[in-house]
């Protein structure tokens, strides 16, 4: 079996870069602005003839930091703790600074075999930085250079030296450190009904589900947004075989997450698949308030995803669309103009709908993502004053009035919205009968227009006015 690898530092030393240097792809990942990357992954990564998976943990600290140092830690202790080896990287080039005592006290701890990156090593001035290194007490410092690739062969005799030989090369019996159980990730859900709470509130967790063909990449967009986050939220009570929900925070802001397959297959629950999606997407879109609607973008807008959404926007709920695999695509721009006209035109009820581009594999994208979902449920919990309706009113029937049905002409008298989540109205008419269903469409098109609500569905009820 292979052994694990968790790249622990501060922000900045370059984890990312060694990182992608050791998976050997470019991912995309770096990126001087603080949070452009997330979510831990674990790739499957070479050192030459050494075969090992590499967890990354790299940006979670520079979006943390200020506000959730807490979290931050906590999260490079389940790295530690998954890892059976740690690269303890710094920055030869700057030096040590007071925050990497902080995080090599947290390796020593763990107890686990350490090989200390002293990274940007071909930087003028790193020797300074290279000698300061061997104060942590974590062994010699192997001297290398993530960006240009340089001592890459003494980090592979380093880890030799670290886990001995059988280890390193997987000769020795993998403990039975065995993934996750199901019943450890899969909580039970107590299902309130989402129109009992009018008002927005968001302090309550915002109901998120995923729902997309198979292979659109479900899973791995669950898991890069959750990452190991799950195990820190925990399983609570009342675990149910059929609703499943995970509690995770998006810088801050509580959501519950209702998972339809994607959790399954990583449970390995691999019977009856697809016939549990139908059923399990349908309940999942249900309990859900927003619903984020994964497409391949290298085959978007398949008969089924329209179906989807459509299912979304009758059952009141708000959808998301994340474009997929965008790492894949080779003229974004493009695609992402083309893919954005038919989604207006294909799903016209709900018009402005968000739609993302996003890359589950590399973790591109998901920060807007978050943002679209976050907005859309705020749009989906508003509230429209009946003062500043009935003003609506007036300018539309100033312009733009009923047509006469029957050589009678329709009066509208008075619009008060009802509900929210989704925004529901009332208008008060004539003949409720008579109203052409082409009008009801207009009105509501204007209503959205009118009061910011892109991308939720909008529901109009007709009533007699006398
Ligand atoms: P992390 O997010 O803290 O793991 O750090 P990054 O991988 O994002 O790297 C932080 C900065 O250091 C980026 O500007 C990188 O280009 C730079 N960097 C990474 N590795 C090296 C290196 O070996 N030499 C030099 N000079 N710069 C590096
Ligand atoms: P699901 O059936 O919808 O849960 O899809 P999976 O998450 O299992 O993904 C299906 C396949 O697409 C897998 O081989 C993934 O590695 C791949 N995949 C998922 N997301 C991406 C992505 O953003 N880019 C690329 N290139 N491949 C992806």
């Amino acid at each position: 079996m292979t052994f694990k690898v968790a790249i622990i530092g501060r922000p900045n030393v370059g984890k990312s870069t060694l990182f992608n240097r050791l998976v050997g792809r470019k991912l995309a990942l770096v990126d001087d602005t603080p949070g452009v990357t997330r979510d831990r992954r674990v790739h499957a990564a070479k050192l030459y003839d050494l075969h090992f998976d590499v967890i990354d943990t790299a940006g979670f600290e520079d979006a943390a930091a200020s506000t959730l140092p807490g979290r931050m830690r906590a999260q490079t202790e389940i790295a530690i703790r998954e890892a059976d080896l740690i690269f303890f990287t710094i920055d030869a080039k700057s030096g040590l600074m007071p925050d990497d005592k902080t995080f090599a006290e947290i390796v020593r701890k763990s107890g686990k075999p350490v090989v200390v990156v002293a990274n940007k090593a071909e930087a003028r001035g790193a020797q300074g930085g290279m000698l300061e290194a061997w104060e942590l007490g974590l062994g010699e410092p192997i001297p290398v250079s993530a960006e240009h690739g340089q001592g890459l062969p003494d980090l592979r005799d380093a880890v030799i030296a670290a886990l001995g030989e059988a280890r390193a090369f997987g000769e020795e019996e993998e403990d039975a450190d065995e993934e996750t159980a199901a019943s450890e990730v899969l909580i039970g859900e107590d299902i309130t009904d989402p129109d009992a709470e009018p008002s927005y509130d968001d302090t309550k967790p915002m109901r998120i589900a995923v729902v997309g063909r198979p292979n659109a990449g479900k899973s791995t967009l669950i898991n890069a947004l959750i990452g190991e986050e799950r195990l820190l939220t925990g399983p609570e009570a009342g675990i149910t075989r059929d609703s499943i929900s995970v509690d995770w925070d998006w810088h801050g802001r509580r959501l519950k997450l209702f998972d339809t397959a994607g959790m399954r297959r990583k449970a390995r629950i691999h019977e009856k698949l697809e016939v549990m999606s139908v059923q399990d997407g349908l309940r999942a879109i249900r309990f859900a308030e927003i619903v984020i609607i994964v497409l391949d973008a290298t085959i978007p807008f398949e008969k089924q995803d329209l179906q989807i959404a459509d299912l979304i926007i009758r059952e009141g709920r708000a959808p998301v669309i994340a474009f997929n695999k965008w790492d894949m695509i080779d003229h974004p721009q493009e695609l992402l103009a083309e893919l954005r006209e038919k989604t207006e035109r294909l799903l016209p009820q709900a018009r402005g709908m968000q739609a993302v581009p996003v890359s589950a594999e590399t973790g591109r994208g998901l920060d807007k993502l978050m943002d679209a979902v976050i907005r859309t449920h705020r749009v989906w919990n508003s509230r429209v004053s009946t003062g500043k309706l009935n003003r609506w009113l007036e300018g539309i029937l100033a312009h733009h009035p009923p047509p006469a049905v029957a050589g009678r002409r329709l009066k509208i008298k008075y619009v008060t919205q009802a509900k929210t989540r989704p925004p529901g109205f009332v208008v008060s008419c004539s003949r409720p009968d008579a109203m052409p269903q082409s009008y009801v469409r207009y009105l509501s098109n204007s209503l959205r227009e009118a009061f910011d609500m892109p991308g939720v569905p909008i529901r109009i009820a007709l009533r007699t006015s006398d």
